[in-house]
């Protein structure tokens, strides 16, 4: 019969769960009191269960929001933590449990928080009641509570006991109402008592004729009463599960041994408590309901509004934007697949190569001083011979399996991490480096047999290298162009240290340092020049000589000497360069068979296998909101879903209650 209640305790809920929204409020009753006025024993006599934790030391730091729901066709018994998500608790000392954890959260410095508790209680064995349960008022704090802490709990309080909401302020019969906190604050905003019920408990500790005049109310009236209760359970309890029945047995005992709680205009027990709260809040829902249907009208439509506005009623789920983000990951990386090919690796490879040959030259030719000699040897000079020999095995010989491989395993590690650090995935951290992980793990997997197969098939070369007339050529252009190019970055650098230092005090430096070469007794002049100009002289020494070696050597290799491979001992570099060649020739073919398809063709297979793979829904939901714009969108969805839901049970409830006034006016 209290259907109001029931079904407006269900859109409290999914209120609740969309926002705290003041203007959504529905009422409940709020009950407050002083520590140890036995507040929580009134709680655990409604519900019938010990669940509250208990304790000297403060244990209720933060509101409880209780509600309970009235299961009639079920036996089962269980409580819910709604924000925790853990399920149905069957057991309710591991609710008291976890309320006590969740209380103790509140640090002992800050000793209360506003930040509300929500428990749901399923019984067949409560009514259907909304009851909010705040810490109790102090008289004192003790030495380790903040002075402040007193006014905190009264300022909660206050911020609870507004309209529309229904005050239980319960205060001990052992102790005078006059200085019940409880009825203090609720006075202060219910003067005339209208929402207020006194609880009196403790009725067993005062005499019958005290507490008989408590309940008559005439000091302190209230326009709901007040109804005495006895919460004390009888200690020798052989039934724990229920303690409703043991109590309500012995509180009916005492009521019924004195005939002053039988008189007209005095209202005891638990049951009456009960009854008393499930009518006083059917009606206050009766009350609210028309304010509730007005504030929800006007949240769905903004939520409707900003639908239509910021997402032109397009619909997501999480679901289609896995499904999305999946396809664009596999886009974006099939753009990759196809702008990196043969011709990229190639001119990683050789890039890399021609430095080695760059770097060999350098090493062994043009740091020689006989290097001059060398277009004027003779065709049989060991020397020389034997100096080719040794650069063309530097070359070969240099693990050119692995350093290429590697080279190729890089660039495309490098690749994939700019693609996990752009959308989609730079929304979604974890997948992104699952992203980078199996990338990285597909590439080590191929790793040694690619660099194997290089290694082996470059094998001839170790030996001997065979060349055409059209290699060679190709060998010498090529070398032409990084010896001009190396050329230009010399006289750029030299340039550069000229322009910073001052060509006149650049070229006494130079000066100051050659000399001090020839006779390094000399130190009179050292303190001229300060050592980092000396360090760039040095430098400028060395550039110029490069500079020239470079020069020297360009004119060889474009000289009729470098126009066929037999004379290859006097044109290294070009020989290097055709060696090069043929080993970026032999790499890139193996690069591209065993490491770059491979890699192409597993990646998009572990997309599937590792990131969609055997996802629940909780893991879509969560990857989805990942992206801070499909959180907006779903929420947004989500709140205008859940608004047409309670619209749809308050227009019920509306047209319901028109017809009940309507059977009860003028007909
Ligand atoms: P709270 O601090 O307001 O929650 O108070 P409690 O419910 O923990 O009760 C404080 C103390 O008063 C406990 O020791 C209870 O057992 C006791 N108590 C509660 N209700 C009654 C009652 O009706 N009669 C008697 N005699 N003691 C009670």
């Amino acid at each position: 019969f209290m259907l109001l209640t029931k079904k407006l305790i269900e859109v409290r809920n999914i209120l609740m769960s969309i926002d705290h929204n003041e203007a959504l409020r529905l009422p409940s009753i709020v009950v407050i009191g002083s520590q140890s006025s036995g507040k929580s024993s009134v709680l655990e006599a409604i519900v019938g269960h010990e669940f509250l934790p208990k304790g000297s030391n403060m244990v209720t730091r933060r509101p409880i929001e209780l509600t309970l729901i009235h299961t009639p066709k079920s036996k089962e018994e269980y409580g819910e933590f709604p924000q925790l998500g853990l399920g149905k608790i069957h057991d309710f000392s591991h609710i008291q449990q976890t309320l006590r954890d969740l209380n103790l959260a509140v640090s002992e410095s800050e000793c209360v928080s506003n930040k509300s508790i929500e428990l749901r209680i399923y019984s067949p064995n409560v009514p259907d009641l909304t009851l909010i349960d705040l810490p109790g008022y102090i008289q004192v704090t003790n030495k380790n509570q903040p002075e402040t802490l007193k006014d905190k709990i009264v300022e909660l309080c206050e911020q609870y006991i507004r309209e529309p909401n229904i005050i239980l302020a319960v205060c001990a019969a052992d102790v005078d109402l006059a200085n019940s906190e409880a009825l203090k604050a609720s006075r202060k905003v219910d003067p005339l008592g209208l929402r207020t019920i006194g609880v009196i408990t403790k009725m067993d500790l005062v005499e019958p004729e005290i507490g008989s005049a408590i309940l008559r109310n005439t000091d302190y009236p209230l326009h709901l009463g007040y109804i005495g209760v006895v919460c004390k359970p009888p200690t020798n309890r052989n039934n724990q599960k229920n303690i409703t029945s043991a109590l309500m047995r012995h509180e009916e005992q005492f009521f019924r041994s004195n005939y002053v709680y039988s008189q007209r205009g005095i209202q005891v027990g638990t049951g009456t408590l009960r009854r008393k709260l499930m009518e006083v809040l059917e009606e206050s829902m009766a009350k609210s309901l028309f304010s509730i249907v007005g504030a929800v009208q006007l949240e769905l439509e903004e939520a409707r509004y900003q639908f239509k506005v910021q997402y032109n009623d397009r619909r997501i789920t999480a679901e289609s934007y896995v499904a999305e983000t999946i396809d664009s990951i596999k886009h974006n990386f099939k753009d990759f697949a196809h702008s990196f090919g043969k011709p990229q690796v190639r001119h990683e490879v050789r890039t890399m190569l021609e430095q080695r040959v760059l770097d060999l030259c350098a090493e062994l030719y043009w740091t020689d001083s006989k290097i001059v000699d060398l277009t004027k040897a003779s065709a049989d000079d060991l020397y020389w011979q034997y100096k080719l020999d040794m650069s063309s095995a530097a070359l070969t010989k240099s693990g050119i399996g692995r350093t290429s491989t590697q080279l190729v395993v890089d660039v495309l590690m490098a690749n994939m991490e700019k693609l996990a650090s752009m959308e989609p995935l730079n929304n979604h951290p974890d997948t992104s480096s699952k992203v980078l992980n199996f990338s990285n793990e597909i590439l080590r997997n191929k790793f040694h047999t690619t660099a194997d197969q290089v290694e082996n098939c470059v094998k001839p070369y170790k030996y001997e290298v065979e060349c055409s007339e059209q290699e060679w050529a190709d060998g010498v252009k090529r070398s032409i162009i990084l010896l001009e190019k190396e050329l230009e970055s010399c006289d750029k650098a030299l340039r550069h240290i000229r322009n910073t230092i001052g060509k006149k005090k650049l070229r006494a430096a130079i000066k100051y340092v050659l000399d001090a070469e020839k006779e390094e007794a000399k130190q009179h002049t050292r303190l001229h020049f300060n050592p980092k100009v000396l360090e760039r002289a040095r430098e400028a020494i060395f550039l110029r000589d490069r500079s020239m070696i470079l020069k020297y050597r360009l004119a060889a290799l474009k000289s009729r000497q470098c126009k066929s491979p037999e004379s290859k001992q006097y044109c290294p570099e070009a020989f290097l360069n055709m060696v090069a060649e043929k080993l970026t020739y032999t790499a890139v073919m193996f690069i591209q068979v065993e490491l770059l398809n491979e890699f192409f063709f597993q990646f998009p297979r572990e997309v599937d296998n590792r990131l969609v793979y055997d996802l629940d829904r909780k893991q879509i939901l969560t990857f989805a909101k990942e992206n801070p714009h499909i959180r907006k969108h779903l929420e947004l969805q989500e709140r205008k879903r859940k608004l047409e839901e309670v619209m749809e049970k308050l227009n019920y409830l509306v047209r319901r209650q028109r017809d009940i006034e309507g059977r009860k006016g003028p007909a």
